[in-house]
């Protein structure tokens, strides 16, 4: 049975004190909060992770994860991060595909690929986002844009690889832009996807995935986003950095 999620993406934000106190205060804001079979999931700045486990870790609702990590386990990759790097800190989970990482960082499907397989191959959990460019929607090619992102990225993977995948689509249009897909643009796409993985595996792995939207969720419109039957939740930027706002998308999924 899927999951319901709210993950927060708090790229590259706050310092370490901050990142401890922010985590504090989202725990206040939900300690009456009954998140029953639900998963919150918030990824620091890669740096604060270690100091964020250990000082805010005991809040065993809120889980953490990394914005990113390398394809390689070691080497000469100056700046980067390992999956076995992330394991000693204690983090199993990573974001991988972020539109950011793809646009300013130029990680294509090739790469992404790569990444894909080391996390899964060191049993770390995904965040796999994607999602099309405004012109793609514009040009209504948004259904093609994402089949193929999801083809050449996560379609080689075994049945058994799903239980480690939850997807997140975030089109890019959306993405700190203020502009929302309205909840029946989400859904319609959350639909075809699940759709997509029932046609590429079957339908107990399409129906187990966790199918996240992000791009601009708030308080003010999470709850009619996340009522759509194929969204079960939402990766969460820039409201993700105020506590009270996060504190209310999570009861949204609750
Ligand atoms: C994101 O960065 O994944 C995101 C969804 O950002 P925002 O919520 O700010 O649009």
């Amino acid at each position: 049975m899927r999951k319901k999620i709210v993950a927060g993406n708090w790229k590259m934000n706050l310092t370490k004190d901050e990142s401890i106190k922010l985590v504090k205060t989202i725990s206040t804001e939900i300690q009456n909060q009954n998140i029953k079979n639900n998963r919150i999931i918030i990824a620091p700045v890669s740096i604060n992770l270690h100091a964020v486990l250990n000082n805010v870790g005991n809040d065993k609702r809120i889980e953490y994860a990394s914005q990113n990590m390398h394809f390689a386990n070691n080497g000469a990759f100056t700046g980067e991060v390992s999956a076995s790097i992330l394991k000693g800190i204690g983090i199993y989970i990573t974001l991988i595909g972020h539109s950011e990482r793809r646009v300013y960082f130029n990680e294509d499907t090739v790469l992404l690929k790569k990444k894909v397989d080391q996390a899964l191959n060191n049993n770390i959990e995904i965040i796999f986002c994607f999602g099309e460019e405004l012109e793609d929607r514009e040009s209504k090619n948004q259904l093609k844009i994402v089949e193929n992102q999801l083809k050449n990225t996560l379609f080689h993977l075994k049945d058994s690889d799903w239980k480690n995948i939850i997807l997140a689509y975030e089109p890019v249009w959306a993405i700190g832009t203020g502009m929302t897909a309205s909840p029946e643009q989400a859904q319609e796409m959350h639909a075809f996807i699940r759709n997509l993985v029932a046609k590429n595996y079957n339908e107990t792995v399409a129906e187990n995935v966790s199918i996240l939207y992000g791009g601009s969720v708030k308080p003010t419109n999470a709850k009619e986003i996340f009522s759509k039957p194929d969204v079960d939740g939402g990766l969460i930027g820039g409201a993700a950095l105020k506590a009270k706002d996060f504190a209310e998308i999570i009861k949204a999924i609750c």
